[in-house]
């Protein structure tokens, strides 16, 4: 159901957003698969967010959130070691302010590097993510730093929905958008954007079947924690957060549907968009594929699915696209050669 006049935003913000990201973090390719296309039996564009300057969208909310601080902030801080903590860092470094990005020490050496080779300042504490929380919170506290949320901030979201606002304007026969959910900022900017310009369009969120915070909390009607698994899909981990203020009701209110995929079928379709449209992408950019390979999705018409990033590990993927077995944490996803 979309209730469009209920959201906390409105198709202005977006536009505003589109402003402020013009020459740093907009302008992606949207490009047809001529391949899904002749699988699913409708014109298919893949959106690249895996060619944004971090190698992710979350660069576009973050670039919002910063551009909008009030007058007088310190700088920023994050907790994220993923993508969002990239994004803050690289948006922070172009607004010359200073971004402090807390984790814990058992943060491998890699990720540690890669933020700090983006221009924050990184704070190792404790040895779990709650102490790298608390002390994001006392950088606000005591030194006035202002806390981005990855997915809970009307800004981040507004940034996020540019990505929509850019497809509908590129291609508005889009009927059918997947969108990669977790938290919900991406699916809830999209939705917004895209149901403003087009009220008919469909836009289906879609996360791996475990730990699916964002479907588990739709189903109870409210926020609700869910236990964390490893997946293919990392960057798709994570709660929503039992105070959540936009994310959830927007998802509530402007997503026709959410569907699950399996940790198999997110390998599958890894490698169906490497080996056929040449692709290194996160299993968190392939779930809308995942699921039309898997049958859980009816197409009506042209349709499009968001590649959201690229910041994988490459020794985890050239296994997968080598059909090698993979193991995370508890699981291990059994593998298969391509085509198999
Ligand atoms: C953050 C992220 C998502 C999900 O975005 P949400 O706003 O949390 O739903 C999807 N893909 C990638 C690569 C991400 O980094």
């Amino acid at each position: 159901m979309t209730h469009l006049s209920h959201t906390p935003l409105t198709l202005d913000d977006i536009r505003a957003a589109s402003e402020v990201l013009r020459g740093v973090a907009d302008a992606t390719p949207l490009v047809p698969s001529p391949y899904l296309e002749a699988q699913f039996g409708h014109p298919f564009w893949l959106k690249l967010e895996n060619m944004q300057p971090i190698g992710a969208f979350k660069l576009r909310g973050a670039l919002n959130a910063v551009a909008n601080l009030p007058e007088g902030t310190a700088g920023v801080t994050c907790c994220s070691t993923g993508n969002h903590g990239r994004g803050v860092a690289y948006a922070a470094a172009e607004r010359g302010i200073r971004a402090v990005v807390c984790m814990s020490e058992l943060v491998p050496q890699a990720k540690v590097d890669g933020i700090r080779a983006l221009g924050a300042e990184v704070r190792i504490i404790g040895r779990s993510q709650d102490d790298a929380q608390a002390e994001s919170h006392r950088l606000v506290e005591e030194e006035g730093l202002a806390e981005i949320s990855p997915f809970d901030d009307p800004f981040v979201i507004a940034g996020q929905g540019t990505i929509g606002l850019e497809m509908l304007e590129a291609r508005p026969e889009i009927e059918t958008l997947l969108v990669p959910l977790s938290g919900g900022g991406l699916a809830a900017g999209v939705a917004l954007a895209a149901k403003a310009l087009k009220p008919s369009i469909r836009v289906i969120g879609i996360s791996m079947d475990r730990g699916a915070a964002m479907y588990e909390s739709l189903r109870a009607g409210h926020p609700v924690e869910v236990e964390e698994y490893a997946s293919l899909a990392d960057s798709l981990g994570g709660g929503i957060g039992m105070q959540n203020r936009f994310s959830y009701s927007m998802c509530r209110d402007l997503l026709d549907d959410v569907v699950l995929v399996s940790e198999a079928e997110i390998y599958r379709a890894m490698q169906t968009l490497y080996y056929e449209d040449r692709m290194v992408a996160e299993g968190g950019c392939v779930v809308g594929i995942a699921a039309l390979q898997a049958g859980k999705l009816t197409l009506t018409g042209p349709t499009a699915t968001i590649i959201t990033g690229r910041n994988l590990d490459m020794s985890v993927f050239t296994r997968i696209v080598s059909g090698q077995d993979v193991t995370l944490g508890d699981i291990t996803v059994k593998g298969m050669p391509y085509g198999a």
